[in-house]
């Protein structure tokens, strides 16, 4: 765990996604809870140690990777609505689905059979503003990503927590993704003058992160924008697939996830290109 600031601190190495908790005289906000439920118990433990109260969770969306460990924390979940929609829309499978991502690990797929989704509880639609403990701290929305995606805030340290508009090093995830949108928040990012930025996936970084996800969506969008205006279906698009998979290096293991990844991404792009250029 690395302090990044006084009382600020953020745990980079979990599976899934990066945590964060900011620390203030009245209690302490979690950024965020991790996918392993190994690891959810570890980072509330690891909370537990700095801070003996937890005020607030916050989800920067409604992905596994930023809400499976919520249960390990006991005090109310914050979200932007639409990922309390998605969140609350989950079936009883969304757990077994998980499990399944983990079949090569038993140890780790038979953590999930204690796993209980724990809700948000108090939404938000663009921005929410706590004062505590001597600190200002803005939930704020994003979207780009997702419709949901919302970071955090801090206007006196000048730190932006971005959930997963902004990764490094990995494929960006553009299956719910409003593509222009984010080319758009990265932009208006990158005049920003910023301390540091907390990405979704990655080590610390700044502004200049934002640079390699602007190109990978831009790249996407105009391979995508051709097959289609090529007369190309949507099966067809996923030839896209071979011509991003090493834009960014992955695991070897990781191949099939990352390669459904990307065709999660086509296909959202696709239909953002059928609504830009019509149906014929
Ligand atoms: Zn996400």
């Amino acid at each position: 765990m690395q302090e990044i600031a006084p009382g600020i601190y953020v745990k980079f190495d979990y599976e899934g996604a990066n945590v964060g908790c900011i620390v203030t005289d009245g209690g302490t906000i979690v950024i965020d809870t991790p996918l392993i439920p190994a690891d959810g118990k570890n980072w509330a433990s690891r909370v537990a140690k700095i801070s003996d109260k937890v005020l607030y969770v916050f989800n920067t969306d409604h992905h596994r990777a930023h809400i499976l460990g919520n249960q390990f924390f006991n005090a109310p979940v914050i979200a932007h609505e639409v990922a309390w929609k998605e969140i609350a829309n989950y079936k009883d499978t969304f757990i077994e689905r998980t499990k399944n991502i983990f079949k090569k690990s038993p140890e780790v797929a038979a953590q999930f059979d204690q796993t209980r989704l724990k809700k948000p509880e108090i939404t938000f639609t663009g921005r929410l503003i706590l004062k505590k403990g001597g600190r200002e701290i803005h939930f704020v929305h994003l979207g780009g990503h997702t419709p949901a995606t919302s970071g955090v805030w801090l206007p006196n340290e000048r730190i932006l927590f971005t959930g997963d508009v902004v990764v490094v090093g990995e494929h960006p995830s553009l299956g719910q993704s409003q593509s222009k949108e984010w080319l758009d928040l990265l932009t208006r990012l990158r005049k920003m003058s910023l301390a540091h930025i907390v990405p979704g996936h990655g080590p610390l970084c700044n502004v200049e992160a934002t640079g390699p996800v602007s190109d990978y969506i831009r790249t996407m969008r105009s391979k995508v924008r051709s097959q289609y205006r090529s007369g190309r279906s949507k099966s067809e698009a996923a030839v896209v697939i071979n011509q991003m998979i090493d834009y960014f290096p992955y695991r070897p293991g990781d191949k099939s996830f990352v390669e459904k990844r990307i065709r999660a991404g086509i296909s959202r792009v696709y239909d953002e290109m059928k609504v830009i250029y019509g149906q014929d």
